[in-house]
């Protein structure tokens, strides 16, 4: 049981604190906030996440609330492939979704992993925040969590994504994401590089920061088009899809998660600005990072550069953004001083001219 005077001699210390400022509650740690009005970003597919985020933000919103609203856009678009409906799906042919979010302020996150039929995984990943003690419930529980909230079963694969995903199965061979066992004849596997398999990866994600400089953050997909049944991917994983730390910022990712989650993608972006980093170099360092760590042959091209993309996301409590590559040709969607557009990614590797 709490020593009932210690607590009022803590509470008493602390009241003392925050009246000489030596204590600032997170959300009112607001000395950088942004004085332009709030500032969203978001993976390219993102524009009109990040319209309405801000949008929300402007009218009183919670950041959280906001960023989870832009994303059900695209979430509940069937022509994009690569989150909710109209998502690609497994090998087998059913779609399951990926989301996490997580709201600086309080820093609380809250993720759903290997979800199927529920179009918005973001607004179930919400709910596991504001509704368990949990961080994250996947697969089955994650359904009858949805259910158990009012959400409808429905059945997320369209007739294009389906037509897409029964070209790859009849074309792709051995080209997969089955490695063979190692006293296999030839173990050599393909480089994906080379072996022209369509593998489609997509994602979205959206960070916020409004004038408080309070921040949060989402991340949700469909994941890795034609995955092995159950296949997690960095964007339900706090720390690789996706991070907030109210006092810093926020980041995110998007392309292979495997790679992410190996190199705690966004957890890193989040450390290297704390550490001083401007949102270019923190991205930047954790994209180096990534190729410098991948050492698999079956991942890199002739000259031992990686042969997939990640892109790093970044949002800093003072408003500056930025997002970085392994390969050129990426772009982010921004919302800032009320302007919504596209910005280019820094790069690592340029990628070859197409012949
Ligand atoms: N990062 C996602 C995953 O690996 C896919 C993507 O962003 O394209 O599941």
């Amino acid at each position: 049981m709490p020593d009932p005077v210690s607590r009022r001699t803590f509470l008493a210390t602390a009241a003392a604190a925050a009246a000489a400022g030596k204590i600032r509650s997170a959300s009112a740690d607001n000395g950088d906030a942004p004085r332009g009005g709030p500032v969203a970003i978001s993976s390219a597919n993102g524009l009109r996440a990040v319209t309405k985020a801000a949008a929300m933000i402007n009218d009183g919103a919670d950041t959280l609330d906001a960023v989870v609203a832009g994303v059900n856009i695209v979430e509940a678009d069937p022509t994009d492939h690569s989150v909710g409906l109209g998502g690609l799906p497994n090998e087998e042919g059913v779609v399951e979704l990926d989301s996490s979010v997580m709201h600086g302020p309080t820093h609380n996150s809250g993720a759903v992993a290997a979800l199927r039929n529920v179009v918005y995984a973001s607004r179930v990943a919400k709910l596991v925040l504001e509704r368990t003690d949990h961080a994250m419930i996947v697969g089955h529980g994650a359904l009858r969590f949805a259910k158990a909230h009012g959400f409808e079963e429905q059945d997320l694969l369209t007739d294009e994504a389906r037509k897409m995903w029964l070209r790859w199965k009849e074309t792709h061979s051995d080209r997969d994401d089955w490695l063979p066992p190692p006293d296999a004849p030839d173990n050599g596997k393909q480089s994906r590089a080379h072996s022209g398999v369509q593998y489609t990866y997509g994602t979205i994600h959206c960070s916020a920061l409004d004038t408080r400089g309070d921040l949060s953050a989402v991340t949700t997909t469909s994941g890795l088009s034609y995955k092995i049944p159950g296949r997690v991917g960095d964007s339900p994983i706090v720390g690789a899809g996706m991070y907030v730390d109210n006092a810093v910022g926020a980041a995110g990712s998007t392309g292979r998660g495997e790679a992410v989650i190996k190199n705690c993608g966004a957890f890193a972006v989040v450390e290297l600005m704390r550490n001083g980093a401007s949102p270019p170099d923190a991205c930047m360092a954790v994209i180096k990072r990534i190729a410098d760590h991948t050492r698999d042959p079956h991942l890199l091209d002739d000259r031992g550069r990686p042969s997939f993309d990640v892109k790093m996301y970044a949002l800093a409590k003072d408003g500056r953004f930025a997002a970085a590559s392994i390969w050129s040709g990426g772009k982010l969607a921004v919302l800032s001083n009320g302007t919504a557009r596209h910005e280019d990614a820094a790069y690592l590797f340029k990628r070859p001219e197409k012949q």
